[in-house]
């Protein structure tokens, strides 16, 4: 079985940026910057966005955090988007969710312009991607799909089946499965035989929440498995996969920890830098 690293992974794609982004300031004299909005103390969003600072830092882009209270009024917030929707400097913009609950997530994300949203959240960059069309991809999926394509280049034809339809994850996965040309199927909490779709596809993505729901007798022998959860439990942090029963039958399989997670920031590392590149054609 091959254990798909994804600590490795990223660090390999953090190279290839650090040299894109050199490679881009000789061209155009700026770096791509990527500005985060962080909103009150909640200790894992502010973790996130220190290890966002520090990776974004560390490829060569220019990084700046703007913190506000969790009292913050949501006008203040988004007249901060809108000074840097018009600031050239600033190639991404992100806000770290979750939002205080006095603050509407959606005005949020839509008050990105659309050519910053790092993301990949507004509904034109949604859009975009569900025509095919050139856009910002969620950084989880984004991620998943490269570790995918490290294992199997050629995707045409391969079923895939999706576990979980959230906007964050499992629908912008399945996008990235059908412009592959896989055969791919959505399943979420009303899917009526979950066991059975699993075991048909060639490629499991879960993404749902549920320590180790997935089992090694609902997987095909050879399928190449990507376990996007991250839960707290009694015996530590699991996936939504159970590692040593589907370690035995898959071909290759995501641990978790030092799976998807870490390719999720050099993705949006890579987000930010395609912003910068389209804003330059244009
Ligand atoms: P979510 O709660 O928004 O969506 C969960 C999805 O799972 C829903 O579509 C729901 O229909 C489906 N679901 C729930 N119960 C189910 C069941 N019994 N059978 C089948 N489907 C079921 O979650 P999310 O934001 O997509 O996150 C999913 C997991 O991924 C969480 O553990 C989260 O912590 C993790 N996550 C990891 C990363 C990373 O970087 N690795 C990033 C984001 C989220």
């Amino acid at each position: 079985m091959i254990l798909i690293d994804g600590k490795k992974a990223a660090a390999e794609l953090r190279e290839e940026l650090k040299k894109e982004v050199a490679e881009l300031k000789n061209k155009h004299n700026k770096v791509p910057g990527l500005t985060v909005i962080l909103i009150g103390e909640l200790a894992p969003s502010k973790i996130y966005v220190k290890n966002k600072e520090k990776s974004a830092i560390e490829v060569g882009l220019k990084s700046e955090i703007i913190r506000y209270p969790e009292t913050v009024e949501e006008k203040t917030v988004l007249e901060k988007i809108d000074e840097l929707n018009n600031d050239d400097a600033v190639s991404g913009i992100l806000v770290q969710l979750p939002l205080p609950k006095h603050i509407d997530k959606q005005k949020v994300i839509e008050a990105i312009s659309p050519g910053k949203d790092v993301d990949g959240f507004h509904p034109m960059n949604v859009g975009n991607l569900s025509s095919g069309y050139d856009s910002s991809v969620p950084c989880t999926p984004l991620g998943c799909y490269l570790l995918i394509k490290k294992i199997e280049p050629n995707l045409s034809g391969k079923k895939a089946v999706v576990v979980g339809r959230s906007n964050l994850n499992g629908k912008p996965m399945t996008q990235l499965l059908l412009k592959e040309n896989c055969t791919v199927t959505i399943t979420h909490s009303k899917t009526d035989d979950l066991k059975g779709e699993c075991l048909k596809g060639d490629i499991i993505v879960a993404a749902v929440g549920i320590p180790e729901l997935v089992k090694g007798n609902w997987v095909k022998k050879d399928a190449i498995v990507i376990d996007v959860g991250i839960n707290k439990t009694e015996k530590g942090i699991v996936g939504d996969v159970d590692f040593d029963e589907v370690s035995k039958v898959a071909k290759a399989l995501t641990p978790v920890p030092g799976g998807v997670g870490p390719m999720t920031i050099a993705c949006l590392l890579k987000n930010t830098i395609e912003c910068f590149k389209r804003s330059q054609k244009n």
